[in-house]
């Protein structure tokens, strides 16, 4: 490392004091859990979303799991996810007992789109239930079109958006990424790399209020205090009482601790008040890296722009022909790391995960392949300055071998 390079690692979290007052607040109140900072982040990522539910969890892959819980998922069912993801995608549909159908993506943007659900859907065969696409990177494949697609074979559709707070993207009139306006549910994470940070968190958004409830239900172990959903009248009320037994409560189906706290909750709900300025910041980092980047092409070129989208831009990817560039990628990440520049590859392949290829045999996913073969994230952050930029593309130019 050169001494008077800072570290810049792929991925960083933005924490001010106001963030960590509103922990503390918490910290000092009667509710470290269930209680209304929790409330109060439900309804703003309703708010961010336009979505008219939204149940938080612990985790973005609680999320998923619930998610498939909540589409009564069951063994031997199958269920479709792209290959280039991070892994709860898949394990969500093995949680639940189902198998994963790995789908190939476009080589060049890494999503998964129509084309590649469909062939998915031909090479599979029966008892599909249903498809999680991924807003790879927080670009958004067609998700109208998959959703038609996804109809008229019966598939339910939960979009993990994971990469995609924030964004919005146009396919058949523009729709905000969590809005599920092409979808049944969509999951969020809320790991320190995501845009909004929380710890550990994650959520789900649906239309549906009955899905809603019950995705709530299961998040905490199935039970329930909503006097009208009692089974056990008997039980629940005292003879000629309106009022339930303040005791009572009734488990209706095998649910999860997979709550959010009201610690994690206090500090995403301040997050989330500075999710448009993350985002206009994430947006303008990456043009001036699309700008940069240019004179580069073909050797190496940011990801494909899907058409009218909006991303929110979790990660900056480019695709590098490291043959061409006389370089391994190990290489290349070493030269750069050298250089303070933290790069990071999302992601291997799922399909060649030891335990998937265990369950499934080998797999080739051309499209997956070649993205994975190619693919490197650059830094990405919102406290990035244009200056760090600038330095990223210096050096990487200088490590593939220009001037
Ligand atoms: C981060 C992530 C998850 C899992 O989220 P956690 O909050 O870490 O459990 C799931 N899917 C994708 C695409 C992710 O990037």
């Amino acid at each position: 490392m050169t001494s008077n390079a800072s570290l810049l690692p792929y991925a960083r979290q933005l924490i001010d004091d106001d963030d960590i007052a509103a922990v503390a607040d918490v910290l000092r109140s009667d509710f470290l859990t269930t209680g209304p900072a929790t409330r109060a982040f439900e309804e703003k990522l309703c708010d961010v979303t336009g979505a008219p539910f939204a149940v938080a969890c612990s985790s973005g892959t609680a999320a998923l799991h619930l998610a498939a819980l909540a589409l009564d998922l069951q063994v031997g069912d199958k269920v479709i996810v792209p290959s280039i993801t991070f892994l709860a995608t898949a394990n969500a549909a093995r949680y639940v007992g189902a198998e994963v159908v790995f789908a190939d993506v476009n080589a060049e943007s890494g999503l998964m789109g129509p084309e590649q659900l469909s062939q998915a859907i031909e090479q599979s065969g029966d008892n599909i239930k249903a498809v999680f696409p991924v807003h790879l990177g927080g670009q958004s494949p067609d998700m109208a079109a998959i959703r038609e697609i996804a109809e008229n074979n019966s598939l339910a559709v939960v979009e993990d958006a994971s990469h995609a707070l924030g964004g919005a993207y146009a396919h058949s009139g523009e729709a905000t990424v969590g809005a599920c306006a092409h979808s049944d549910m969509a999951t969020f994470s809320f790991h320190p790399v995501k845009t909004v940070a929380m710890g550990e968190g994650g959520a789900i958004t649906a239309w549906d209020a009955a899905l809603a409830e019950r995705l709530r239900l299961l998040m905490s172990h199935g039970m329930t205090r909503d006097a009208d959903a009692f089974v056990h009248k008997d039980m629940a009320f005292d003879k000629g009482e309106n009022d339930a037994n303040p005791w009572y409560y009734e488990m209706h189906d095998i649910g999860f601790n997979y709550r959010a706290s009201d610690i994690h909750c206090a500090l995403g709900l301040s997050q989330l008040g500075k999710l448009e300025k993350f985002v206009n910041r994430r947006r303008a980092l990456a043009d001036h890296y699309d700008a940069l980047l240019a004179p580069l092409a073909p050797l190496a070129r940011p990801v494909t722009r899907m058409p009218g989208g909006k991303p929110a831009w979790h990660l900056y990817q480019v695709l590098i022909n490291f043959e061409e560039a006389g370089q391994s990628r190990a290489d290349v990440m070493k030269g750069l790391r050298d250089q303070g520049i933290g790069t990071q590859v999302h992601y291997i392949p799922v399909h060649h995960q030891p335990y998937y290829r265990r369950r499934y045999g080998e797999q080739t996913l051309p499209g997956a392949e070649d993205f994975y073969g190619c693919c490197l994230s650059l830094p990405l952050f919102p406290a990035m300055e244009e200056t760090d930029v600038e330095r990223v593309v210096t050096e990487l130019t200088s490590v593939l071998g220009g001037s």
